[in-house]
């Protein structure tokens, strides 16, 4: 989501909020359940330069929200049983799950403790080249270029551009400006500038890999809980609908199978990262579902209505962001009046 974007849902959220209009929409827009998005969990750090905040909680956020979705009635399930609720289609208590992407150790640092004392049962999604400590976290690698530099030099698409660094204002200015440059750009691209940029400012590209995901060994300890359930998250966290066919095939399928054999288990759920529309489309809405995975979730906003019994593949989600972590946002997302809102009260967007 682009900031203006943003800045008009938090709007959104809390004029909802004040007029106490989510209350009335409810009834006509509520759904019957949601998935819940979350990335980092920890605690909060004192920062000028944050570019992605938006995707990390505190540890005593989540344990608010967990209260709080029990307090408004919804039961909390796996995703398998959010799947087979979807499936039988019955009307029932309105349910929420929730879903962690990345594979951060935070997950199992922060989030787990908190979850564990409420019994809550939660998915990791895993790009499994992130757990080989070989992943390119590009948009973390670009943060921290940024952070430590006072000029920063980035060739895009052929163009090399000097950004001044020397503040958090300019910092967040040259941020947001390659970002966007980079997110226009075929993926391979994007990492190569990305790369080059790390290269050119001495900074080890795979560090924050090493630094922030679980390894193998982790991922196996945390999932000797039963609480916890495994996704696939590609190999490469790649923004699939900007590749050929064999390739969505073979990271939906690759990663799939190499935490199948990690775990020894079976992984029937799937995350498409990014997850917008320009990372995830009806072509690998269809591969999923010819691949055989039960459900796979976007990061597209919304929540979950009976007619996603069909769309099991390109499911919403509600983001835990960063932006809002106050508790009247988590009633308004909820009752689902303001997606209503931002999707123009179509229930199901899987175009
Ligand atoms: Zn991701």
């Amino acid at each position: 989501m682009s900031d203006l974007r943003m800045n008009v849902f938090k709007a959104g959220l809390e004029a909802l909020y004040l007029t106490k209009a989510h209350r009335l929409m409810r009834p006509y827009v509520g759904g019957v359940g949601a998935v819940l998005m979350l990335h980092h969990v920890r605690p909060a750090r004192q920062q000028d330069f944050a570019p992605n905040a938006l995707l990390e909680v505190t540890p005593d956020y989540l344990d608010g929200v967990v209260e709080r979705v029990r307090a408004n009635g919804f039961d909390i399930v796996t995703m398998d049983e959010a799947h087979d609720r979807l499936v039988a289609g019955e009307e029932g208590r309105p349910f929420v799950t929730f879903t962690f992407d990345d594979g951060y150790r935070d997950n199992a640092e922060y989030a787990y403790p908190v979850l564990k004392k409420h019994g809550v049962p939660f998915t990791i999604y895993l790009p499994t080249s992130f757990m080989d400590h070989e992943g390119e976290l590009w948009w973390l690698v670009l943060e921290h270029t940024i952070r430590n530099e006072q000029t920063v030099t980035a060739t895009i698409a052929g163009e090399t551009v000097q950004l001044d660094c020397s503040t958090p204002q300019r910092k967040r200015e040259a941020f947001h400006r390659i970002y966007w440059l980079l997110r226009s750009l075929p993926e391979t691209e994007l990492r190569a500038c990305v790369r080059d940029l790390a290269g050119r400012h001495g900074f080890d590209f795979r560090s924050t890999c090493r630094d922030l995901c679980m390894t193998w060994d982790e991922v196996r300890a945390l999932g000797t809980d039963a609480l916890v359930t495994y996704g696939a998250h590609t190999v490469d966290h790649l923004m699939l609908a900007k590749f050929p066919e064999e390739t969505v095939r073979r990271e939906m399928s690759v990663s799939r199978q190499r935490i199948e054999a990690e775990l020894g288990r079976k992984i029937e759920h799937f995350a498409y990262p990014v997850g917008d529309p320009t990372s995830a489309g009806p072509r690998e809405f269809s591969i999923a579902r010819e691949l055989g995975f039960k459900t796979a979730v976007t990061t597209r906003p919304g929540l979950l209505f009976p007619e996603h019994r069909d769309h099991l593949t390109a499911l919403p989600r509600v983001s835990l962001n960063g932006h809002f972590q106050s508790m009247r946002y988590v009633d308004v997302l909820l009752s689902g009046a303001a997606f209503a809102v931002f999707n123009r009260f179509r229930r199901v967007n899987a175009a």
